[in-house]
């Protein structure tokens, strides 16, 4: 999968993308990432790319024409790609939305600053209007960085045990049961007892109920949508859970 940013800030990037598991599946070359300087679009001295808001305001406005530029000369390049404008406004990124971006050969992600990007662009120019939660962020630069974590972790092979992206929190619709590791105790903290107790059938129940326990606790919404057998259905009820 290919991703390209288009952003003021190409060097925001550049540590970020060189750790963990989004440098090892560049590396492999599963997943590539180019940064796009929207400056190198500018035709002015100062290679401007804002200015003031018509009908007056605070701050500035991301101006439309570098941007147009390079979304085509992107564009002229294969493969097809669809093109995301980040915004607080956009829709919500969920675990859904990600499978759905995984599925796709390239996105270019465009990067707002100050108070965001001229709205011709959104109008004419972007495929989605995406955002990465109800809180407003300075720039679009880490709200790209999520969608590249969230989306590429679900491309197969990025991750290295193939199974752990299916057993992630959302990924059957429920949170992820918790987890430990060595010292058994620690401060006194004990681990609980089942899961040392080597019975896999015992484990696995455990872990379903807590997942389940867990997500009627926290995110009850989910449950609406998750996918439950009976056995989930009578564990929840008996937490108390009334299905919608
Ligand atoms: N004035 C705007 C906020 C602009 S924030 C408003 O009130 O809606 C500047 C840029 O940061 C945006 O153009 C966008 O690219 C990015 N950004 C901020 N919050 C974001 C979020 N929650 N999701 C995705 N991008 C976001």
């Amino acid at each position: 999968m290919f991703f390209d940013i288009v952003t003021i800030f190409p060097h925001f990037f550049d540590s970020s993308l060189k750790e963990g598991v989004v440098k090892r599946a560049i590396e492999a070359d599963i997943l590539k990432v180019r940064t796009v300087n929207l400056r190198d679009f500018t035709t002015d001295k100062h290679r401007t790319t804002d200015d003031r808001p018509f009908g007056g305001g605070e701050g500035m406005v991301m101006k439309p024409e570098p941007i147009y530029k390079a979304l085509n000369v992107l564009k002229e390049e294969p493969p097809e790609a669809r093109v995301i404008l980040l915004s607080p406004r956009g829709k919500l990124l969920d675990q859904d939305l990600a499978g759905e971006l995984a599925q796709l050969q390239r996105l270019i992600l465009i990067c707002g600053r100050y108070e965001g990007v001229d709205e011709r662009i959104r109008e004419h120019c972007a495929d989605l209007e995406l955002s990465v939660g109800n809180y407003v962020l300075s720039g679009g630069e880490v709200a790209a960085l999520v969608v590249i974590e969230a989306v590429s972790r679900l491309i197969p092979g990025v991750l290295g045990c193939e199974s752990s992206a299916e057993k992630d929190s959302f990924s059957d619709g429920l949170l992820e049961f918790p987890q430990y590791t060595r010292p058994g105790v620690f401060n006194d903290w004990e681990v609980p007892e089942v899961l040392l107790s080597g019975d896999h059938a015992r484990i696995a129940k455990w872990r379903r109920e807590q997942s389940l326990g867990l997500t009627y606790e926290k995110r009850p919404g989910l449950l609406n949508s998750a996918q439950l057998d009976e056995k989930d259905i009578k564990y929840l009820r008996s937490l108390g859970w009334k299905k919608n």
